[in-house]
């Protein structure tokens, strides 16, 4: 290599941290802003304008011609409108470049084409940004030059929540409150806030540019719509933690130099089980940094593959038939003052606040299993949820049989005497040490997995935002701490009644905890029986979020309100009907002016070279048979497609609402299953050269 990279230098280069403010601003401002950052508050605008200052030069000396605020409306992805520095030129015709303290603080991007939800009209279009001071300013690179992107939460003029930040930022509050309430009965008086940390694991498919251009599916739905499988799928486990392929390891390269820039701590990476599958893990960090920084780290994989002639598929299920990607969310709880309150230490059985923590944790997967679930439901998870590749859609926690004995102890006898160890793993290898095991082992079928110090929630989409699973885990933790810390602060006898708690908590919960197989069919049925919800799909999901339950949670800790919550339920419901609509119009396209057009071209190759055949007097029963069952084929995906054609049309034109986006779930997805398999059975039939567009095999297995 001739380039050597000092990753200490490069590291948060094009971010403005709170390092770079120390350096720049004056003494008192920089603490008034520190102290507004863990403290919360607002700045004075004296104040504001100083840090604006600062950061517009400090912007400008990396070539920053523009700001942003950068926010992420209910689309699921960020958005973000550019001014640029330039003013108003002097009499001389000199332009001096300005940034005030309102432009940091407060925008108001004309906001009347977001999501709403019936939260705003269209003509109430005022939407206001503002400045989410705990997560840093930065510099995004891009054709467009350097930008500087101020991260802001998004409201409407009423201050409804448009986005995933506020919710988020409200819930991490509602959190940290609750828990200093639990963490003080335990005697701690120092810590003065509680901090969700974050680290999410990104998969992703790789696949060639100019292929994937061929393919109006990948264009406009991020997935294939049809497909035949390749020969080889992912049997052979030999993707897995492979050796990562030149142009892919460039590519990475890139996108870890990128992240660095922009102070994301991209630390992991390798190569996922299905071909073409690939994972990037950062190092976890404060929730709504977490936040933002994947929504970057989706930005940048997406915007890298295009220099390497590559396109990033984030979609939840790319391709049928291989496992789909996902995102793993580690989250766990810790006080300022560094106390993770999920370590349950050398003995955990001993450990009164973590298993109160514990079984709290416990209550609020419980109580809350269906909204849980609805936080890691999008249109593309659909197709990955139960379908043995991850978590099935019933919650339940892994524990590890450790943790799970402690439990069982604690719920027959109210203490746990006795732990279980790991052991010693004997290698059989004379010159290979023996080493002390884990007391658990991993298991990957768990949506919900308790791992050391924090949990794994395993459920949720790969190209999600993880904004609504962290807002969802936050609030019913919060509620959990908070039923806990009532009881507990108004005891008299603070040991007894902590004892009874822990025991009462882990007795009515204990049915939530699962450490079998969650990919088994047994599973299902035990679930059923032990009365955990099953949420199959997205749409059967959203009524989660309005009920009585639902609604007095988020209220209770302001999280939402109820008019926010049924505005995201109503946003939910059009998101799956025009997702679903998109995907049956780029069908059907495929399929009247590609598939159809190119088999017929293949019929008649097959009937002239029948003829020729017959007239040359050899023997024609392998072409007739073939043009026999191609036609036939050709005939089944002609009425399948009118039938799409027909459905698509009453979903979109004549329903509406909840009714619309339970008829495209029911009928046109249904009507697209059908389309699709005669379009793949002719795949395999049909000449490779005629097929109009690359396959499976040309797309996993040639990058
Ligand atoms: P595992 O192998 O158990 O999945 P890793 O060490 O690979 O664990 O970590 C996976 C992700 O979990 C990483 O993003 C990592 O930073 C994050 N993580 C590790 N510890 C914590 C923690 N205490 N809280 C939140 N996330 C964490
Ligand atoms: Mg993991």
């Amino acid at each position: 290599m001739s380039d050597i990279f000092n990753v200490e230098e490069i590291f948060a280069q094009n971010v403005f941290t709170s390092g770079k403010m120390k350096e720049r601003l004056p003494k008192n401002v920089y603490k008034e802003v520190i102290n507004v950052m863990e403290e919360g508050g607002e700045l004075s605008m004296g104040t504001a304008n100083v840090v604006a200052k600062a950061m517009k030069d400090w912007a400008v000396e990396h070539g920053a011609t523009h700001y942003t605020h950068w926010f992420q409306p209910l689309t699921g992805i960020t958005a973000e409108k550019h001014d640029s520095f330039v003013t108003h030129p002097d009499e001389t015709g000199k332009m001096i470049t300005e940034f005030s303290g309102k432009e940091l603080i407060k925008g108001e991007p004309d906001a009347s084409s977001f999501p709403s939800g019936g939260l705003r009209a269209t003509f109430e279009a005022r939407g206001y940004t503002t400045w989410d001071i705990t997560s840093p300013a930065f510099i995004k690179e891009t054709a467009t030059g350097p930008t500087l992107c101020i991260p802001t939460a998004f409201c409407s003029y009423k201050g409804e929540a448009l986005d995933k930040k506020t919710p988020l930022l409200r819930s991490m509050e509602a959190l940290s409150k609750q828990a200093i309430r639990i963490v003080r009965l335990f005697g701690n008086t120092d810590a003065k806030k509680v901090i969700p940390s974050v680290g999410a694991e990104q998969e992703y498919f790789l696949v060639d540019q100019k292929k994937a251009l061929q393919r109006e599916d990948i264009i406009f739905a991020g997935r294939t719509l049809f497909g035949a499988p390749a020969p080889k799928g992912q049997e052979m486990d030999d993707h897995y933690f492979g050796v990562i392929r030149e142009r892919v390891g460039a590519y990475m390269h890139d996108v870890n130099m990128e992240l660095w820039k922009l102070g994301v701590t991209s630390k992991t990476q390798h190569n996922e089980a299905a071909p073409a599958q690939h994972e990037l893990a950062p190092i976890y960090e404060s929730a709504n940094v977490a936040v933002d920084h994947n929504q970057l780290v989706m930005e940048t994989l997406k915007r890298v593959a295009g220099k390497h002639g590559l396109r990033c598929m984030l979609h939840e299920k790319p391709f049928a038939g291989v496992n789909g990607s996902g995102k793993h969310n580690n989250w766990s709880i810790t006080t300022d003052t560094g106390v993770n309150l999920l370590e349950p230490g050398q003995t955990p059985n001993e450990n009164i606040q973590f298993l109160l923590v514990l079984a709290c944790i416990m209550k609020a997967v419980d109580i809350h299993a269906d909204l849980l679930r609805q936080s890691a439901s999008n249109v593309g998870n659909d197709h990955r949820l139960g379908g043995y590749e991850a978590p099935p859609a019933i919650i339940s926690i892994f524990l590890g049989e450790q943790l799970e004995d402690v439990v069982e102890q604690l719920v027959e006898t109210g203490k746990a005497d006795s732990l279980k160890k790991g052991g010693v793993l004997r290698t059989g290898v004379s010159t290979l040490p023996d080493f002390v095991k884990d007391a658990t082992d991993r298991n990957r079928t768990s949506p919900f997995a308790f791992t050391g110090n924090k949990f794994e929630f395993r459920m949720v989409g790969s190209e999600d935002s993880i904004g609504s699973p962290n807002t969802t885990l936050n609030a019913i933790v919060a509620e959990a701490f908070c039923e806990a810390a009532d009881r507990l602060e108004a005891a008299e006898d603070f040991e007894l009644t902590v004892h009874d708690l822990i025991k009462e908590y882990m007795t009515k919960h204990q049915r939530i905890i699962f450490n079998g197989n969650g990919y088994a069919k047994e599973w299902e049925e035990e679930a059923a029986r032990r009365g955990l919800p099953n949420i199959p799909s997205m749409v059967e999901a959203v009524d989660t979020l309005t009920t009585p339950k639902a609604i007095h949670l988020f209220e209770k800790f302001g999280i939402f309100t109820e008019a926010e919550l049924r505005s995201r339920a109503e946003i939910l419901y059009e998101t799956y009907a025009k997702t679903i609509n998109i995907e049956a119009l780029t069908m059907l396209d495929m399929a009247n002016k590609q598939i159809i057009p190119a088999v017929i071209r293949f019929c008649k190759t097959l009937a002239d070279s029948t003829m020729a055949i017959k007239e040359a007097g050899g023997d024609t029963s392998v072409s007739a048979d073939l043009l026999k069952t191609v036609s036939e084929k050709l005939t089944e995906m002609k009425n399948a497609a009118k039938h799409l054609e027909e459905t698509e049309k009453k979903a979109s034109s004549m329903l509406r609402g909840k009714e619309q986006a339970f008829y495209y779930y029911h009928t046109v997805t249904e009507a697209m299953k059908a389309l699709r398999e005669p379009a793949d059975e002719l795949e395999k039939l049909v000449d490779k050269k005629d097929w109009p567009f690359p396959t499976y095999a040309d797309l996993l297995f040639e990058v």
